[in-house]
């Protein structure tokens, strides 16, 4: 008998739970969440999805913020998450700039892997859902169904072309929950 899939949704953070600036997200009072977005990780939570965060931190390796200021606002992540009934099972980050050649900065599939692995999930019914063409293209690359968000940088991502065959649109977090769950069902 095959293992029963595990249920996991993994997100990329910026602009897809929390508004993004170009300037860095580097403070808890800078991170504030997208209108509906951690009221849809509940709603994933009550389907009987974990919810894991796969998310580049170049901001750290730039020094822009710390890791007391990048604990600080997850903290703050999870307390509103909770306020709403949603719960965020994993936060992976990736520290390292550009420069650095980690396996880990999206497009990369390094936190992709990791999270596969502590959760046992099977790529394939595990969507990853980002507003960037990396968190995308990592996704795929490991056969994870893409799902680009328009929230973010999303829509500048959709104009520019070149998403991973099979990417499925939506508004923003809220409207994925809602399509992924109805067709979940059928
Ligand atoms: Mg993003
Ligand atoms: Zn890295």
């Amino acid at each position: 008998m095959p293992m029963p899939t595990k249920k996991v949704v993994i997100l990329d953070r910026d602009g897809v739970i929390n508004v993004d600036s170009d300037a860095f997200i580097k403070s808890p009072d800078e991170w504030v969440a997208l209108p509906g977005s951690l009221e849809a990780i509940a709603r994933l939570n009550q389907a009987g999805y974990r919810v894991a965060i796969a998310t580049n931190q170049s901001g750290i390796g730039r020094g822009l913020f710390d890791m007391n200021a990048l604990n600080a606002m997850h903290l703050k992540m999870h307390r509103m998450a909770a306020a709403v009934g949603g719960r965020i099972d994993a936060v992976f980050f990736c520290p390292h700039t550009s420069e650095d050649h980690c396996e880990c900065r999206k497009p990369r599939p390094g936190m992709l892997k990791m999270i596969n692995e502590r959760f046992e999930v099977d790529p394939e019914h595990t969507p990853v859902v980002g507003d960037s063409l990396r968190d995308l293209q990592a996704g795929a690359s490991l056969g994870h169904p893409p799902h680009l968000v328009l929230t973010g940088k999303g829509r500048k991502t959709l104009d520019a072309g070149g998403l991973p065959d099979g990417t499925i649109v939506h508004d923003d977090l809220r409207a994925f929950a809602l399509d992924f769950l109805a067709d979940a069902q059928e």
